[in-house]
This record gives C-alpha cells, sequence and structure tokens, in this order.
C-alpha cells in the first residue's frame, strides 16, 4: 500500500522542486577506497541493527514513490556487497508506482550478480569507472580488481539491461589525462559515459580547488580530440544532473559539474542511508530518521505526511552555496567525519 494515491500530485519544495527521486543506500560498505571518497585506513560503520532490511528499505520506497518519487537508484557503499541484493530489486521491480529502477556500482561483483539482477527487474545500470589502468586503479582505489569491473562492464551490456553508463570522476594529476581513453572506450562499446567534477563531499577530506577539472576543461580537452562538441538540445536535461553533449560522428557523452556549475535549481532527489535518515541535500548536514518511524508502528499514511511536511519546508542548496564560499575546501575534516558517519558519502549515497 502506497502513502498517497498515485494521481495526488508531487509535493513540490520551497523553490518549486518536486519530489522525483530518491537515492537509497542499502549499505556502507565499501571493497575500494578511492582517494577521492574513502582515503583513510579505518571508518566508523553504521551499527548492524540500525540497517534497514529489505522489508524496509521496500516500505519506504514504495512510500516515496507513492508521493512522486518514481524514480529509484541503488546505491552505497557497494551496493552489491548487501547480501542477496537480487531480492530487494525484485520487491522494488514489482512496484508499479515506481518506473525507473537502477543501480550505481563499481562493477567489481557485476559479472557475477548481472544476471540475476537483470531477471530480478533492474532497469538501469551506472558503473564507475575512473581508469583504465590497472596500475593506477590498484594505487588510488586500493584494489586488485580492476579486470573484475571491466567484466562487469561487458557483462551488463551483454545482460541487455535498459541503459549501461559510466561514471568517471576527473582529477587533476590522477585522470586528466584519460578522458579521451575513457571516452574511446565508452564509444567502442556504445554506452554513454558521464565525466564527473571532483566534488568537495563527505569523505573526500583531501579535496583541493586546483585537482578539479571543470566542465569547461573536459570539453577542451574532448574538442581538441574530435572537434566541435555541441551540446544535445534533443536529449533534454530536466532533473539529471548530466549535461549531455554530442560529438560530430553523433556519438554522446556527459558532464556532471557539480562543483563548478550546480543545478541545485532542478535538483528534486534525495537520499536515504542505510540506516533509514533522509538527506534532502548531499552537502547537507542533517537528516531526518526514517527508521524510528518505520520501526515504530507508524502507518505508510503518517510516515508518508512526515515525508511531505518536510520536502514542502526545504530550500537546500547545497553546491551552489559551496560556489560562493571565497577559500573553498573540503567539506570535512576526518574528525568531522568520524562524529558522524552519515557526512560520508559513502553512507549517504553518490
Ligand atoms: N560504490 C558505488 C560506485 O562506486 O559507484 C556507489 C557509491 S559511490 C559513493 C557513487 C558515486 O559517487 C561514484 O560514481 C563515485 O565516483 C562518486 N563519488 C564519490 N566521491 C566523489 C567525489 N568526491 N566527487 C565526485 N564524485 C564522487
Amino acid at each position: 500500500m502506497t502513502a498517497a494515491p498515485a494521481d495526488r500530485p508531487a509535493p513540490t519544495d520551497l523553490l518549486g522542486r518536486p519530489l522525483g527521486s530518491l537515492r537509497l543506500s542499502v549499505t556502507d560498505r565499501c571493497n575500494m577506497r578511492c582517494g577521492y571518497c574513502m582515503p583513510n585506513e579505518d571508518y566508523t560503520w553504521l551499527p548492524r541493527a540500525s540497517l534497514l532490511s529489505f522489508e524496509e528499505l521496500d516500505r519506504v520506497a514504495g512510500i516515496f514513490a507513492g508521493l512522486g518519487a518514481s524514480k529509484v537508484r541503488l546505491t552505497g557503499g557497494e551496493p552489491l556487497l548487501r547480501h542477496g541484493l537480487a531480492a530487494l530489486v525484485g520487491m522494488l521491480a514489482r512496484r508499479l508506482e515506481i518506473d525507473d529502477l537502477a543501480l550505481t556500482t563499481n562493477g567489481i561483483l557485476l559479472a557475477e550478480q548481472g544476471p540475476e539482477l537483470a531477471s530480478a527487474g533492474l532497469g538501469r545500470v551506472t558503473i564507475s569507472l575512473d581508469t583504465l589502468s590497472a596500475e593506477r586503479f590498484a594505487a588510488f582505489a586500493r584494489s586488485t580488481r580492476h579486470a573484475d569491473v571491466l567484466a562487469g562492464i561487458d557483462a551488463a551490456i551483454r545482460l541487455g539491461f535498459h541503459s549501461v553508463k559510466l561514471n568517471s570522476v576527473i582529477i587533476r594529476g590522477f585522470n586528466e589525462d584519460e578522458i579521451v581513453p575513457l571516452l574511446e572506450f565508452a564509444r567502442e562499446r556504445r554506452i554513454e559515459i558521464r565525466f564527473i567534477e571532483y566534488m568537495d563531499v563527505g569523505g573526500a577530506t583531501r579535496w583541493r580547488f586546483d585537482d578539479v577539472v571543470s566542465r569547461e576543461q573536459i570539453l577542451t580537452i574532448v574538442g581538441e580530440r574530435y572537434g566541435p562538441v555541441t551540446p544535445d538540445q534533443e536529449a533534454g536535461r530536466g532533473a539529471a544532473p548530466a549535461e549531455r553533449f554530442r560529438l560530430r560522428d553523433g556519438s554522446r557523452f556527459g558532464v556532471i559539474a557539480s562543483t563548478t556549475a550546480p543545478f541545485c535549481g532542478n535538483c528534486d532527489r534525495s537520499r536515504i542511508t542505510a540506516d533509514g535518515t533522509w538527506y534532502l541535500c548531499l552537502y547537507s548536514d542533517r537528516g531526518i530518521d526514517l527508521r524510528t518511524p518505520l520501526r515504530s508502528g507508524a502507518t505508510d499514511e503518517e510516515i508518508g505526511a512526515l515525508i511531505r511536511r518536510t520536502w514542502r519546508a526545504r530550500f537546500d542548496r547545497g553546491a551552489e552555496e559551496r560556489l560562493t564560499l571565497i577559500d573553498r575546501a573540503a567539506l570535512y575534516a576526518v574528525e568531522g567525519l568520524r562524529a558522524d558517519p552519515r557526512r560520508e558519502m559513502h553512507t549517504r549515497g553518490g
């Protein structure tokens, strides 16, 4: 049962933005240690007993979808580390109010789990791929499983998901020399790649503005190799974070310029951590506890009313506010993250 009849309009916030999509983090654990997300040696993990069960995740996603958040993306941490994830995918896929069910993964376990995820009804998959070099991957992400990521990408393509995309975070001095090779890799496979500007979020405790490769710089590098790059008017953007561009031969790619050209004005996204804390903005310091009402007998209608009321009072524009800072540095130091692990990107979900 959903919280509100589907014909009731989605609530809009104080800036007129509808509740449109939900990122559901299913675990704060990850099997990589990317320098821009989990650079430290040790972490404070969410207590196991606090993690929402599949039934709770399904229920809360259903309530959100009933209010208008019909796009649901599973994330983490690394979502494929959550044991039996395909069962949750199956539960969500059966909900008619969810019309877009996606997963963001680092791909390490995708070749293994892809077939059951596809049969369970997963629609779209986005795989993070920052480098084509196994050596760089080992140094930067402290993982020896680069070949598994590449196998995961090819498995996803073979399995015929509605869409398979790649995400590459571009960082100066690490991989800006791979923009063209990564784009070629995607073009060869006829899938879309999105280059993401390095963001000063959660675990990016070593973030410096000088390390950001901006949208303009990315477009210049692509233009130097392929000739004119034109905005893809046809594809439109809507509330999507990526701006899409076309090369002369018609192939497309995206840029997510969250750092230098944020898109808060269209942001219809919110995120729930694996322990059921709801964040209205990637940058916000405080979340709303949904686990307590979920576990203390509140009805779907009551939780739906809480969500509706909270969304209507939303005015967050975290990325745009960061843009106005003169001395912009990492959002948190390590101590700030230890004090509240939900501030981590790997807890909040990218
Ligand atoms: N483990 C999954 C993965 O690797 O895709 C899902 C979680 S991960 C936190 C989601 C996305 O956030 C990834 O594409 C990752 O590259 C991105 N991300 C994490 N920290 C970032 C940062 N500081 N700047 C930009 N993107 C970041």
